[in-house]
């Protein structure tokens, strides 16, 4: 048995997380794994309520379970998101960007993953202000630079695609600190030999994503470059309502889309729930990895193959240029769930 807490959230949040709990439903009934799913509180709404928008019976909740599942929140998201990812030491941020047929996608046969480092950099929250300026420190550490590096080149020997690592960063301008997180890569790639590795400035990389996407495998980077370029490569395949993501530590993981609570539509049925629909296939490979659980990794196998199968049946919401509800979409999902 799994237990699976799933942190239902802000704006398009609930909407999204009832698609995943159908579809973690549908795995209850249909293919044989058993899970509990505890739903919890945290974001600006349980904030207004009570005052805090990470509740400790939340944490409680997070810790003893197996995996997590965040939707997301929205102003609060840094005393949620932030705060889990350090007390939970999430360090590696995976955020795959991949191309499903029928997308309105400016390039075709996209399949990346962009490695984010979760830990540091600018947001450590070290801000304050002198006189008539704002300052910002970042902090970027040799350990945290190297533990993230190994992750990105675990990442492209186990895809067994390009073999490939591109680091990226802005180390001819933030010579210290991008200094020390290119040199550190540049480090640990020395210890897989069978993997192809190079630097790449970080305004390159914007720039390349948009010009030769495909020829990325694995893009290893910091906290904030890793969140921009991310949004970047999501749209590069089709938008944020595809896009899923990782927070991966060496004792928990939890798994959330990449994009933000989508205030505009939210409450209209008109989310694509695939990025949190893809998240917990995420979800369901980690699990299998760290159990060594076949069934998880069956199961994760299935999800992408339902939401592939949907969107390739023309199935799909607005902002993929179809007019599906979440609703109507997710129901899609569950019916090649069996
Ligand atoms: P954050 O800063 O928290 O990441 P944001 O304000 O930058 O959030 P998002 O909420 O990430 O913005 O999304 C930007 C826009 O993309 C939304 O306003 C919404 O129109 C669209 N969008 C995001 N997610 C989805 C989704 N799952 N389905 C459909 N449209 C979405």
């Amino acid at each position: 048995m799994y237990r699976i807490s799933l942190i239902t959230g802000d704006g398009i949040g609930p909407e999204i997380s009832d698609a995943v709990v159908g579809i973690l439903e549908a795995i209850n009934d249909n293919l044989g794994l058993n899970l509990e799913i505890k739903k919890l509180e945290a974001g600006d709404a349980v904030l207004k309520k009570t005052g805090k928008a990470l509740p400790d019976s939340t944490l409680d909740t997070i810790k003893k379970s197996d995996a997590c599942l965040k939707a997301p929140v929205g102003e609060s998201a840094a005393d949620v998101i932030v705060v889990l990812r350090r007390i939970l030491d999430l360090y590696a941020n995976i955020r795959p960007a991949k191309s499903y047929p029928n997308m309105p996608a400016l390039k075709e046969n996209i399949d990346l993953v962009i490695v984010r480092e979760n830990t540091e950099d600018l947001y450590t929250g070290m801000e304050f202000d002198i006189g008539d300026s704002a300052i910002a420190m970042r902090t970027i550490s040799q350990n945290a630079s190297r533990r993230i590096a190994r992750y990105a080149f675990k990442t492209a020997s186990q895809r067994n695609r390009q073999r490939k690592v591109t680091c990226v960063h802005k180390s001819n301008v933030m010579r210290k600190t991008d200094g020390l997180f290119a040199r550190s890569c540049q480090e640990i790639a020395k210890e897989y030999a069978d993997i192809a590795f190079e630097h790449m400035y970080v305004d390159a990389c914007a720039m390349n994503l948009i010009r030769q996407p495909e020829s990325f495998d694995v893009i290893v980077t910091t906290n904030l470059f890793g969140d921009i370029l991310s949004d970047e490569a999501a749209q590069v395949v089709g938008g944020l309502g595809m896009a899923p993501a990782a927070n991966i530590g060496d004792n928990f993981a939890l798994f959330e889309p990449v994009h933000g609570a989508a205030f505009d539509i939210a409450g209209k049925q008109a989310a694509n729930p695939s990025s949190f629909i893809l998240s917990a296939k995420m979800m369901f490979e980690w699990l299998g990895m760290k159990n060594g659980d076949d069934k998880c990794y069956a199961v994760a196998k299935k999800i992408e193959d339902a939401v592939y199968g949907v969107v390739k049946d023309g199935t799909k919401t607005k902002d993929i240029g179809g007019n599906k509800t979440t609703r109507e979409f997710s129901q899609q999902v569950i019916s090649k769930l069996t």
